[in-house]
């Protein structure tokens, strides 16, 4: 019990950072001149978007808290591991999540009737804010949770059990990761990564409809050719 809900405050608490900063860029203008796109946003966007967006996080608080219950046995909850272990688990976690996400969401824009039913709703936001990254179909929300779940599977498979701490700074990691590309904003020192999908990055999506299919990284875009450049060029 004590393992689910240390790992559902964890998310709890990055759903609480992406209201914070949502209000920070839509009523305080936070960085208001490192606007990607220059048009502003509609008056309503946050009502709108809030009761879809409350749903996926009631989803992912349930589907969290459920299965890290169930397959407590399956981690670590005391102690760190050692630096080799924990990068290796780490990057096993982050590498097949990144993949997976790549897959179903390539197959989102090549099949029309998946865009036409499913990701056509997170398309509504053209001009992207933090909390955008959870406005999706619900069944887009349950099927990312399978990447995921492969990792931590990947995981058992190689080591037995998975530690804790690997778990928990990766779900802080893929939420900050994903607030900030749909931050709307410039990226900053992330631009300097190489590697990291940008806001820049993933606002290009938003704004053309296609390409720039990866999440985390550019690494599948680079791989199979489906990166745009554009605003990876334009000026900061
Ligand atoms: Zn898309
Ligand atoms: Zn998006």
């Amino acid at each position: 019990m004590k393992f689910a809900l240390l790992s559902l405050m964890v998310q709890i608490s990055m759903n609480i950072l992406a209201f914070g900063y949502s209000w920070l860029v839509l009523y305080a203008k936070f960085r208001k001149e490192a606007a990607i796109q220059p048009k502003d946003y509609k008056e309503d966007v946050f009502p709108n978007r809030i009761p879809l967006i409350s749903l996926n996080i009631l989803l992912i608080w349930l589907f969290a808290f459920s299965s890290f219950y169930v397959f407590q046995d399956f981690f670590i909850l005391e102690g760190f591991p050692g630096i080799g272990v924990f990068v290796i688990q780490f990057l096993m976690f982050f590498l097949i999540d990144d993949a997976w996400f790549y897959l179903m969401h390539r197959s989102f824009h090549e099949f029309p009737f998946l865009m036409q039913h499913i990701h056509k709703r997170h398309h509504t936001a053209s001009k992207p804010f933090p909390l955008d990254y959870m406005y999706v179909h619900p069944l887009e929300w349950m099927l990312g949770m399978i990447g995921p779940a492969l990792g931590i599977v990947a995981i058992m498979l190689v080591y037995g059990q998975m530690y804790a701490w690997p778990l928990w700074i990766m779900i802080m990691f893929r939420n900050l990761h994903e607030m900030q590309a749909h931050s709307g904003l410039r990226a900053t020192w992330t631009r300097y990564t190489v590697l990291l999908g940008t806001s820049d990055h993933h606002d290009h999506h938003h704004s053309k409809l296609k390409g720039n299919f990866g999440s985390i990284t550019r690494i599948w875009d680079l791989i199979f050719g489906t990166e745009i450049e554009e605003k990876r060029k334009a000026k900061s």
